[in-house]
């Protein structure tokens, strides 16, 4: 990688917004959307016992899940995410493989009894998810907002939901559409959200769901661990075909070491949590968030070069797209945006233009290092 702060190769401007602090030279600010930008002092931390975990003489990478000092990684991370988000007694939390796209058939496969669910389309992932279900039985599409490129939310409160549903599915952060459910259905068969792109950056009533799930690379850790919170009365009974791996039950019955997990990535999981906690929790992370995003959506709302077409009420706070007049200047923005140190900010390939992802490990920092930029710009391309 590029060295941003040394003589040869610096780049003016970014070590005036000060991401030169330490060992960390070579740090941009990273916009992606997943996997993501974690925090500095926990990859510092993961860093400096790479070599000697726990004073194992072992990376964390070379010891056996089995081992009391990896159990006790696990038991903590699940006690983090039960306190932070207040999950209630009898759900169940569990670290599993496939990211969340495996979800999308573990979900029939765990809840689908009367062989019919609901699912509200509100973007590529819950489209994928729909999608998935279908393989299983009836999964009725209740809600789509591609009429208007997935742009809001529908009204949660008029929707078709079915009578026998085993379950409603929502996506309640689009991450490539940057639109978010501002209020959440109220629905008497069980709730079941993909929170891949939002989990610890708002403060959720976990009770009012039946199932929460989350690939962890966008807010939590890297690639590899997916975490799934479950109401352990309706994990019971999985559909006979299930495969034993994605049995919710079976995961959970084994403290989320049925079988090999992803070490490394609970691990990091585990550290992001304790620096969660240590910052607040997930009110606080709510409050950054609110603010970053309030100053990004503000900033592109009063500009005459930048524009967001999300509807107001169902603006995410995690992924905010927003484009140029033209995509000439959008590539040009996104070529000289990288050169000053602010890298990933690239639409996704089905929206085109910019997104820039601000999830909780983002420094409120890089959120106004990026406004600068997009000022100069709309300045030099008036
Ligand atoms: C990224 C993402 C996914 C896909 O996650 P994988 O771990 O790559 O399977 C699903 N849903 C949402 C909301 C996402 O943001």
């Amino acid at each position: 990688m590029r060295n941003l702060c040394g003589s040869a190769g610096a780049v003016p401007g970014a070590c005036a917004v000060n991401i030169c602090k330490g060992d960390s030279k070579m740090r941009v600010y990273n916009f992606s959307a997943g996997p993501s930008t974690l925090p500095l002092n926990v990859l510092e931390r993961a860093r400096d016992e790479f070599l000697d975990f726990a004073g194992t003489g072992m990376s964390v990478t070379e010891i056996s899940h089995r081992d009391k000092a990896f159990s006790a990684v696990v038991e903590d991370a699940e006690a983090l995410v039960r306190e932070l988000l207040n999950v209630p007694e009898d759900y169940a939390v569990i670290f599993v493989q496939g990211g969340a796209s495996t979800q999308f058939a573990a979900i029939p496969l765990n809840l689908m009894h009367n062989g019919k669910a609901d699912y509200i389309v509100t973007g590529n992932f819950a489209k994928k998810a729909w999608q998935e279900g279908q393989i299983y039985g009836d999964a009725v599409k209740i809600g789509d907002s591609s009429d208007r490129t997935y742009t809001y939310i529908p009204d949660v409160d008029e929707l078709p939901y079915s009578q026998d549903a085993d379950y409603v599915h929502i996506t309640s952060n689009n991450t490539i559409f940057g639109s978010r459910y501002a209020k959440f259905p109220e629905c008497k068969a069980p709730l079941v959200a993909d929170m891949s792109s939002e989990i610890f950056s708002r403060e959720i009533d976990v009770s009012k769901f039946g199932v929460i799930y989350a690939g962890a690379q966008k807010n939590l850790a890297p690639a590899g661990v997916t975490i799934v919170i479950a109401k352990r009365s309706l994990i019971q009974d999985p559909l006979k075909i299930c495969p034993t791996m994605l049995k919710w039950k079976v995961q959970d019955d084994n403290g989320s070491l049925y079988n090999t997990p992803p070490c490394f990535s609970i691990y990091m999981a585990d550290l992001v949590l304790r620096d969660l906690k240590e910052k607040g929790g997930v009110k606080a992370a709510n409050e950054k968030a609110e603010y970053k995003a309030g100053l990004l959506y503000d900033f592109i709302d009063n500009s005459s070069l930048f524009k967001n077409n999300v509807e107001k009420p169902f603006r995410s706070i995690m992924n905010v797209p927003f484009v140029t007049p033209s995509a000439e200047l959008d590539a040009k923005f996104i070529a000289e945006a990288k050169k000053a140190g602010l890298v990933s900010l690239k639409g996704h390939r089905l929206v085109g233009g910019m997104r820039a992802s601000i999830y909780n490990a983002m420094p409120v920092e890089g959120v106004k290092a990026l406004i600068a930029f997009m000022q100069k710009f709309e300045q030099e391309n008036k």
